[in-house]
């Protein structure tokens, strides 16, 4: 117990320092210094001193903020004279939830939180057999509002298997531990809520957990400050169900990985389902123990791919449809077109022309649609792989010159590494096949098709090949 307490301490650490304890994650953000203009702004230079000045980023999800107060004066006094949530909501609309924990700046280990600050962080048992870990359930991640396309369906089906909506296939006997990776707002919190919705209605016996590993980890290090750690691993232990989000924030935290990793294997040898989701692939998480690695990447694996113009035009249909609004057809193909950045951003260009509906009264039009959402389209364009991005990549990877991709040469060395990149140029861009082959030293676009076709079959084939696509392919979408 003792060694444990003292391999903790760099994590426990982290909160002690009065740090963020999430790392930069797309849903970490470090949104202090907007947030501190705004009340600077809003209650002027001297309040903000007094009371919020020394208010910190305890923990921060996607739709809710953890702030830590140094004492609980402050605490008491932030709470109940300003309206956070007011003041966030100009910076951080998506945030719903915020809370303010008194966490003292010396003596953290021997505190032990109030039950008050500690009743706010864990909402055990919310949704009967459902336990959300102080991470809020979004009433519209659910399968129904999910739309399964060419890019995720794998990953669709595998989720229903989990929630047990499709019988576990046959060919399994057992339960297999899933795990799901994948780009910044492609879907993946959705579809890992959508199993622990689709369970609490239709498996109420199952007793289920979705928590991120964030928060799996600040329970984990609660448990052992309040000298309560058994209790959290019976807890962990007793569960049909474990769905947990953003994987990749246990990299480096070497004892909440133990735990983690005697949980998962606990589970999984009492053949219980385990879904694990993560922003990249298990080899590329870096300060995971490698046995940890082995065991994640020893269940299903699946990649949400990117969603290609078909599978965008899909999903905007379908959410539009669900707004009751009629939007042009040649304004979504325009929107499926130009953005494909993520289907977060999707759905924030479509909010965008109804809000523009709703509050300046215009028509959607494909000319209004230009005009609205110009942001957008530059960050799609800014961010979305194209040729020059591609072949770089590709280059230097294989450690040879961009110059020889585009070059004559028909070395071996040189013409492998030019089918991948123009397979990888044909999947991740729009471009056509006499553009592709035009960039590619002014080949024929029948050149491109053989690459394709050649690279497709050699991926099935050759294990090489298919690493070295993948690990290509990541990198293209980081
Ligand atoms: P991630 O966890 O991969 O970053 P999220 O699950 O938070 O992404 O999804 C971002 C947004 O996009 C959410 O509002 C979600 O509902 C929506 N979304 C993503 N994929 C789909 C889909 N296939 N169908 C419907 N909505 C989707
Ligand atoms: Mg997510």
């Amino acid at each position: 117990m003792e060694g444990l307490r003292l391999a903790l301490e760099a994590e426990m650490n982290d909160i002690a320092a009065h740090k963020s304890i999430a790392p930069t994650t797309s849903n970490n953000d470090d949104f202090l210094p907007e947030f501190s203009s705004i009340c600077i702004e809003k209650l002027g230079e001297d309040v903000f001193r007094k009371w919020l000045s020394p208010l910190k980023i305890f923990s921060q999800s996607e739709n809710e903020v953890i702030f830590s107060a140094p004492s609980k004066f402050i605490r008491d006094w932030v709470m109940r004279e300003f309206d956070l949530k007011k003041l966030l909501h100009e910076i951080r609309p998506q945030i719903k939830k915020i809370s303010v924990i008194y966490v003292p700046i010396a003596e953290i280990e021997q505190q032990v939180l109030s039950t008050e600050s500690e009743q706010k962080i864990v909402n055990l048992s919310k949704y009967d057999n459902v336990f959300a870990f102080g991470c809020e359930l979004n009433q519209r991640y659910n399968f129904q509002n999910f739309v399964s396309a060419k890019y995720n369906k794998l990953a669709v089906s595998m989720a229903k298997i989990a929630a047990g909506i499709d019988a576990q296939i046959n060919l399994f006997d057992d339960k297999i531990p899933l795990f799901i990776h994948g780009g910044v707002g492609m879907g993946k919190t959705h579809l890992a809520q959508a199993i622990a919705w689709q369970i609490r209605e239709y498996n109420k016996s199952k007793r289920t957990v979705y928590l991120s590993a964030e928060k799996f980890m600040y329970h984990f290090v609660q448990s052992i400050r309040n000298n309560d750690v058994m209790s959290f691993k019976e807890k962990m232990r007793s569960i049909d169900v474990l769905i947990m989000d953003d994987v990749q924030f246990i990299a480096g935290k070497a004892s909440t990985q133990q735990e983690f990793m005697n949980c998962f294997n606990t589970l999984v040898e009492e053949n219980k389902q385990v879904v694990l989701v993560c922003d990249r692939c298990p080899s590329d998480l870096t300060n995971i123990d490698e046995k940890l690695k082995s065991r994640i990447s020893g269940g299903m694996v699946i990649n949400f791919k990117n969603a290609d113009y078909a599978d965008r035009l899909m999903i905007l249909k379908s959410k539009a449809e669900i707004t009751g609004e009629k939007i042009p057809e040649e304004v979504l193909s325009f929107v499926a077109e130009k953005i494909n950045t993520s289907i977060r951003d999707l759905e924030g260009a479509l909010k965008k022309l109804l809000a523009g509906k709703i509050f300046d009264q215009c028509e959607i039009t494909i000319e209004n649609a230009k005009e609205v959402l110009a942001d957008y389209v530059r960050k799609s364009n800014s961010c979305a792989p194209n040729i020059d991005k591609i072949q770089k990549i590709v280059a230097d990877f294989y450690g040879i010159k961009i110059s020889d991709l585009i070059s004559k040469s028909r070395e071996r060395s040189i013409t492998r590494p030019r089918q991948i990149a123009m397979y990888l140029t044909k999947n991740f861009t729009s471009e056509s096949l006499p553009k592709i082959g035009q960039n590619f030293g002014g080949r024929n676009h029948a050149t491109v098709i053989h690459a394709v076709k050649l690279i497709s079959q050699m991926i099935n084939k050759d294990h090489k090949i298919l690493q070295e696509v993948k690990s290509l392919e990541e990198k293209i979408k980081s």
